[in-house]
């Protein structure tokens, strides 16, 4: 009943793919629903049924002006019909994002930094458990085992596709890493079937690594095939012209739109590992475009191409 529908999985053409004999099938995520899209919503599919066993009304969750954790929460909320409130990092701004958060029925709190910083301290829940008894409390960014174990349905996702494509099978996985939850999930999935390769979006000293294996030591589940690439550009959510040329070539290229954070940063460090050798011709693998669409507009029209 929480579980979004079908991604579509399309093979997609690109001269650097085809030049190396490459085949990619992007599993579009961004096109799960019209108002929720990407991994969150795969995210958050355990803790809805957590609320739902807890016999919660909704849920209480943080994050940033620009989240998309935030976004899917509350387009999830309006969408399944229950209460959602929004812990904001700083102070208090009118951003694409946060308007729709509004227009979901979501209610907001702004926490400053320093409160937001607070977030991981011991009785910082307790004011917003008092304040809202009724709601679950998911963490940011709906992270940890939960998390990854809703993104397990992505695999099923690509699995009941394959044949369209004419593929009996695939090589790998690759997509945008933030905290890693979404690789965990899939990795315990495939349960060291195939390798699921993430480009990480935040530079190399965010933990990432030690949070996935800490989602796979608590799965109790060891076989994992994964491995993290960087892909952060030098810091995340920072935006070069190459990269921008990169998104706005492959846009028209192949009709996929991609943002600047993830999807975009992720795609281009495939396309640089597959110049420099490192999946043998006749590899398929399975893009994950994890969505993030509602983001992009929050950069500046000359930021951002489209
Ligand atoms: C959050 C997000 C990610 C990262 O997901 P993690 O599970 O935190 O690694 C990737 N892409 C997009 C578009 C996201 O919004």
């Amino acid at each position: 009943m929480f579980l979004p529908a079908q991604a579509p999985l399309e093979l997609v053409q690109l001269d650097w793919l085809t030049a190396a004999n490459v085949e990619v099938a992007i599993l579009r995520l961004d096109q799960i629903d019209p108002l929720i899209s990407g991994n969150k919503w795969f995210k958050l599919v355990e803790h809805l049924k957590a609320a739902d066993r807890n016999g919660a009304k909704g849920i209480i969750s943080l994050g940033g002006a620009h989240s998309n954790h935030l976004h899917a929460l509350a387009a999830a909320g309006k969408r399944l019909g229950f209460k959602t409130a929004g812990l904001l990092r700083g102070h208090p701004q009118q951003t694409p994002t946060v308007a729709d958060l509004q227009a979901y029925g979501m209610h907001l709190h702004w926490l400053g930094y320093g409160g937001y910083r607070a977030r991981h301290d011991p009785g910082f829940w307790e004011p917003w458990q008092a304040r809202y008894p009724t709601l679950h409390a998911v963490p940011e960014g709906g992270g940890g085992l939960a998390g990854a174990l809703g993104c397990a349905a992505i695999k099923a996702q690509a699995d009941a596709q394959l044949s369209h494509l004419g593929w009996n099978d695939y090589h790998g996985w690759w997509l945008a890493c933030g905290t890693g939850t979404t690789l965990a999930g899939l990795a315990l999935a495939e349960a060291g079937a195939h390798p699921v390769y993430g480009a990480l979006a935040v530079p190399e000293d965010h933990g990432v690594a030690a949070q996935i294996e800490s989602i796979l030591q608590e799965s109790g589940r060891r076989r994992a095939d994964y491995e993290l690439i960087d892909a952060s550009r030098g810091g995340f959510a920072k935006v070069d012209s190459a990269l921008l040329a990169f998104i706005a070539q492959t846009e028209l290229d192949s009709g996929v739109p991609l943002e600047p954070l993830y999807t975009g940063k992720a795609l281009l460090a495939l396309k640089q590992q597959v110049e420099a050798g490192k999946f043998a011709s006749g590899t398929r693998l399975v893009f994950v475009h994890t969505g993030g669409l509602q983001g992009r507009r929050g950069f500046s029209h000359n930021l951002l191409v489209s």
